[in-house]
């Protein structure tokens, strides 16, 4: 298996969710048992040794990799979701998205300062959805948070519009957006 191999297998898909949209479908790759199983290898040998306690994955395609690497570490599971969907008390942050704001939650007792973090998600588009995931993560006073995606989408500029805000992120790929 290899990198090359992967990028042939995500499926774009044009104009989903709206016209001029191209949705990078991860589907296709994580249904593959070998790539899913290459997929979690390639993430957790890029942060074994660094002491890792959590990996917090982003709804909701951020979880399957997120999960997996976990266990592969040693490390728990959490969820940061949507509004409204985890149970117990949370912590929020509002972001701009293209059209109005959303809000991400994660629950109060999730994290502590103590933790070393890894936050995953499927996609880096923007940078907005990650950027706020970090802000939750630091409100749980978490200083030592790594921050990796699956796929870099290249054109949209999200590693450098982290890198202002002094988050380094890493990808095992980089997809053109409009391939
Ligand atoms: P952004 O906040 O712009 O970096 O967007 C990242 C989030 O939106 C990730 O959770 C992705 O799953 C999703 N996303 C953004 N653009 C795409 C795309 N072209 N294909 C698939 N998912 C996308």
């Amino acid at each position: 298996m290899t990198i090359e191999q992967l990028k042939k297998d995500v499926r774009n898909v044009p104009d989903f969710p709206k016209p001029g949209i191209q949705f990078k479908d991860i589907t296709t790759i994580v249904a593959n048992p070998d790539e899913l199983r290459f997929m979690r290898d390639e993430l957790a040998a890029m942060y074994r040794g660094k002491g890792i306690t959590k990996v917090v994955g982003i709804e909701s395609r951020g979880f399957i990799l997120a999960a997996a690497a976990a266990i592969e570490l040693g490390a728990g599971f959490v969820p940061i979701r949507k509004h409204n969907k985890l149970p117990a008390e949370t912590i929020e942050v509002s972001y701009e998205k293209e059209y109005g704001v959303d809000i991400i939650q994660i629950h109060k007792d999730a994290l502590s300062p103590d933790d070393v973090v890894l936050i995953h998600d499927d996609i880096l588009a923007t940078g907005g959805s990650m950027l706020a995931a970090v802000e939750l993560v630091r409100k749980l006073g978490v200083n030592r948070i790594y921050v990796n995606c699956l796929i870099e989408l290249d054109g949209l500029n999200g590693r450098e519009f982290l890198a202002k805000h002094g988050v380094d992120v890493d990808c095992l790929m980089s997809i053109e957006v409009d391939e």
